[in-house]
């Protein structure tokens, strides 16, 4: 997930607008993955989600990939072979909150634009400083996975200090990432 779409979410949330950019259908989604596949502690188990749907996760180095792509950056990417394999391919020169983000948000794509359309043979790629439909909702279905909302509640409301960067190291996420939560969830801290 690029700068460039935390700066866009930071300007929505600014201008009041993120309910408009967030949608239901993104986040039920996520709820009903982490309702089957969840034992509730934090952080989230990301591997143990993939393992239950038969996804692989892969940790590679995307460099030839993204100069194939003249140099634009690349998170990660969502395989599935025409033998029907499902991959996640992370970019492993990121940062291991990054990459975390990045699995969570290929799951994304494979609840939301993959999955029950016999997508055989078929990828998608995450370009870090893209920001359309797809990603958008990829990155709303990822925040609910990782940082759910009634958890995000609880824990704000049991710790007398709403700090960002300890909130983002119980849900093993970035501090930017748990800022712009905080941030949409109405829910005041300090960085
Ligand atoms: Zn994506």
């Amino acid at each position: 997930m690029g700068l460039e779409i935390f700066n866009k979410l930071l300007y929505y949330v600014g201008k009041k607008k993120l309910k408009a950019v967030f949608k239901m259908a993104e986040i039920k989604n996520a709820k009903d993955v982490l309702a089957n596949n969840w034992n509730g502690e934090l952080p989230v188990d990301l591997e143990k989600i993939c393992e239950e749907y038969g996804i692989k996760i892969i940790y590679e180095n995307l460099e030839p990939l993204e100069k194939e792509h003249k140099g634009e950056k690349i998170s990660g990417v969502m395989l599935i072979s025409d033998k029907n394999n499902k991959f996640i391919v992370v970019n492993q020169n990121d940062v291991d909150t990054r990459q975390r983000f990045t699995i969570a948000h290929e799951l994304g794509h494979y609840f939301l634009h993959m999955n029950g359309h016999e997508d055989k043979n078929r990828s998608i790629v995450s370009f870090r400083g893209r920001s359309n439909k797809m990603e958008r909702e990829a990155n709303i279905f990822a925040a609910e996975l990782l940082m759910p909302a009634e958890e995000v509640k609880r824990i704000y409301n049991s710790t007398p200090f709403p700090v960002a960067f300890y909130l983002a190291e119980i849900f093993d996420v970035s501090e930017i990432a748990m800022g712009i939560r905080l941030k949409e969830m109405g829910l005041g801290y300090r960085g």
